[in-house]
């Protein structure tokens, strides 16, 4: 048997009716760039994070840099992120300009560690970064006080973690803004490239879309400004989307029950951390090997059975070729639970489209490796 990692097009069949029609909807309209179908996806996207503002853009980076750079984060300026992130995170911020200082993981959750963030602000601070990793979200009632306390903006890098909540709290209810990335691979992809930034804060609204297209408000007027714009035939397959994204993240949940539970007597292994009362969208779930050195055998042994299990992410940020790239990052702090993240980390097949089959069959082939040892 195989079981894919992706199920993007099984997802495409299953509402391809919806699709179909909101493309030929776009192509019909003769508005392809800035039209009525962006707009439309915008207001839809806004109600749905219960935002005041959505705006759509090229990607999940450039949502990131865009709403740094409407904030004034620029050079000069130092954001916190972590080390335990998709690469991109880091990026965007030297695309703005600043400096980026890591602090480690959680070693449960694998998010931003909020006890450690403290110690990595200086004057230069301006942004905390947190990053919903895998799907679950960080601890942004931390976040935020620590925030408050040092009058510094929080902007949720949420590209994994779209339709989830903390246990009294909404994404975007305790930050500034919030990015997303619609690169197909994400619980909310569209078939190619683009973004949004989501916030309550007409300044960032105003500013971000303004930079997204040339500086400009005003046909024929503009400041400075980029190109990076969500087009209408996205928008369009998003919006279609939008609507199943619910039903789609309890699927997964579902799933994720279903590996927790098959995987339980596991020796050589742990399971994904859930806090209480976090609605862990699992973009990604991920086990991890008690011992590293074994990672690979166990990736190796299920990719040999069928199972195309991956990792993400096999080097953390600081581990990476050149790090820190001249003065453009700093580490605070020992970044052990990172490292152990990036070396004994296994993400297994997760979308909303698995079979049952498929599922029990990945179950079975973890359990035959856990048992070999
Ligand atoms: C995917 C991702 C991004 C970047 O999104 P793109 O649309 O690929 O630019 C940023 N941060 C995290 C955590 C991601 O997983």
């Amino acid at each position: 048997m195989q079981v894919p990692f992706y199920g993007h097009v099984r997802q495409y069949h299953n509402i391809k009716g919806e699709i179909d029609k909101n493309i030929a909807e776009v192509l019909e309209s003769g508005q392809y760039v800035m039209g009525p179908m962006l707009s439309r996806f915008e207001k839809e996207l806004a109600a749905y994070f219960g935002t005041k503002y959505a705006i759509g853009v090229g990607n999940g980076t450039d949502a990131i840099w865009l709403t740094l750079m409407a904030l004034g984060v620029g050079p000069g300026d130092e954001c916190i992120t972590t080390t335990n992130t998709f690469f991109a995170t880091a990026e965007a911020c030297w695309v703005a300009g600043a400096k980026v200082v890591f602090v480690d993981c959680d070693p449960k959750t694998r998010n931003i560690d909020p006890k450690k963030i403290e110690k990595a602000i200086t004057k230069k601070t301006k942004a905390i970064i947190p990053v919903h990793l895998y799907g679950q979200c960080a601890d942004m009632r931390a976040i935020r006080a620590i925030a408050d306390r040092h009058k510094l903006f929080v902007i949720e890098d949420n590209a994994q973690g779209i339709d989830g909540c903390g246990p009294d709290f909404k994404q975007g209810e305790l930050s500034d803004a919030v990015t997303t990335s619609f690169i197909i691979q994400k619980n909310l992809g569209t078939f190619g490239d683009s973004g949004a930034v989501a916030s309550n804060n007409p300044e960032i609204d105003r500013a971000v879309r303004r930079l997204r297209n040339h500086g400009s408000e005003k046909r024929s007027h503009h400041s400075y400004g980029f190109n990076s714009r969500l087009d209408d035939l996205h928008a369009g397959i998003l919006s279609a989307k939008l609507k199943h994204i619910t039903a789609w993240t309890d699927q997964r949940r579902a799933w994720a029950a279903c590996y927790n539970e098959g995987l339980k007597r596991a020796r050589r292994f742990t399971l994904p951390y859930e806090a209480p009362g976090y609605r862990h969208v699992y973009h990604l779930y991920v086990i991890e090997t008690k011992k590293p050195e074994l990672r690979d055998e166990l990736l190796k042994f299920l990719n040999d059975n069928g199972v195309d299990a991956k990792v993400h992410y096999p080097i953390a940020i600081h581990q990476q070729e050149g790090f820190p790239w001249g003065k453009k990052a700093r580490l605070c702090g020992k970044q052990r639970n990172s490292e152990r993240n990036a070396a004994s980390c296994v993400s297994l097949p997760m979308f909303a489209e698995l079979t049952a089959e498929e599922v029990d069959y990945t179950i079975e082939k973890v359990m035959e490796w856990d048992k070999k040892g």
